[in-house]
């Protein structure tokens, strides 16, 4: 029987599961009773399985230990909306809503640990399957994950992570090898002065001036210090003056986010940023303070895994499924995984035949649910691929 018929005799059993989380989602570091029940899941597959005091459970399903292991990561948080998809499954839980798609990894993920409990795996390694908490808030859920001694005593010797794509059918798969998705560091930049009336700026210190040339002056850090050939992103998105037209306020906030492609780049950026925003500041007489809250490092995919991944799908699937993916500025923390584990994070697609879906992290997102068995299939597939 071919993995498609198995997963065919199991869509009942893996719909349920689906229906399950859909309708129980949890917020970030709050997934106790998504946790609970995917403990309950792989305990009944008679797997080994290990829970971490901040929700994340990991199972491990034993392989032939001459093979390379692989581990598989999917998250178990939700987001803070109110679902609006009108489904006889939608969320029972008010102004809580799986609206990433992560119901439909940890159904993916399930699935997928339901058929190989049941299959002879003398000829894969070991796999490693992390359900983890908080993708969605920082610090994110990656870190414990890493940290934790449990991991690190079955440390897999590739890690994976699928995610929802709207942008692609049901049916169609996206990778790209190499810088894939960027870091993001939260930049919070406040300019202090003695603060005054709008008409005598001479006597004081313009703070709304000196944040406009702050962010003005920044935006040479994209176009000349980082080096041409590095993706990097620099945006403010809020200016917190909470002033009135004739009056200089005495701070001012600016708050950013920065997204970069490499790493060492991150840091060098990061610093020049602050002695830039300083620099313009001190040099028009304000101060300066900030705050750098660091998000998710940048996700590199392993060419050669890339490429192995790749070969195998199109095997399975006709080739015309099966994308490359251009660079993408958001982020995930996968990263902190990619950063030390050789790594592949994928696309799936969940739009409908004609292409249509709402967007992650809308009211309305709702992937379909074919897509689940072409996510089983891939990572079916890339496994035994990459412990042939
Ligand atoms: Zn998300
Ligand atoms: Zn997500």
């Amino acid at each position: 029987m071919n993995i498609e018929q198995t997963i065919e005799e199991h869509i009942n059993q893996i719909r349920e599961y689906y229906h399950h989380l859909h309708a129980n989602p949890e917020i970030s570091f709050q997934e106790q009773k998504t946790a609970a029940y995917i403990y309950t899941q792989l305990s009944a597959m008679g797997m080994e399985v290990h829970q971490l005091p901040q929700n994340a459970i990991i199972g491990v399903l034993p392989g032939n230990s001459h093979k390379k292991s692989v581990g598989l990561r999917a998250e178990l948080d939700a987001l803070p909306i109110t679902e609006a998809t009108g489904m006889p499954f939608a969320s029972k839980n008010a102004g809580v809503m799986h609206a990433c798609g992560h119901d439909l990894h940890m159904t993916i993920a399930l699935g997928l640990a339901l058929i190989l409990s049941k299959k002879d795996r003398s000829q894969i390694g070991d796999i490693v399957f992390v359900f983890q908490h908080a993708e969605e808030k920082i610090p994110g859920g990656a870190g414990d994950v890493l940290k934790s001694s449990f991991f690190q005593s079955h440390k897999p010797n590739v890690m994976l992570a699928l995610h929802s794509f709207p942008d692609l059918k049901a049916g169609e798969i996206g990778l790209r090898g190499g810088s894939y998705m960027a870091s993001g560091d939260e930049i919070d930049i406040i300019i202090n002065g003695p603060g005054g009336h709008a008409a005598l700026p001479h006597k004081t210190i313009d703070t709304v001036l000196v944040a406009s040339h702050v962010i003005v002056g920044l935006q040479q850090i994209c176009s000349r210090f980082i080096p041409t050939h590095i993706p990097a992103v620099l945006t403010f998105g809020n200016i917190e003056a909470n002033s009135v037209m004739n009056i200089i306020p005495k701070r001012v906030k600016i708050e950013g986010t920065f997204r970069i492609m490499n790493e060492e780049w991150r840091s060098k950026s990061l610093q020049q940023i602050k002695k830039l925003a300083k620099g313009i500041a001190e040099s028009a007489g304000a101060q300066c303070t900030g705050e750098i809250r660091n998000g998710y490092p940048s996700i590199f995919n392993n060419p050669e895994i890339t490429r192995q991944a790749t070969d195998a799908l199109k095997e399975i699937f006709a080739a015309k499924h099966i994308h490359e993916l251009p660079l993408r500025m958001t982020t995930d923390d996968f990263g902190y995984y990619a950063q030390t584990i050789p790594s592949l994070y994928f696309r799936l697609g969940v739009a409908k035949t004609n292409g249509e879906c709402a967007g992650l992290h809308t009211p309305e997102f709702m992937p379909e649910f074919s897509a689940v068995s072409t996510g089983i299939q891939s990572l079916y597939t890339i496994i035994n691929k990459l412990t042939e």
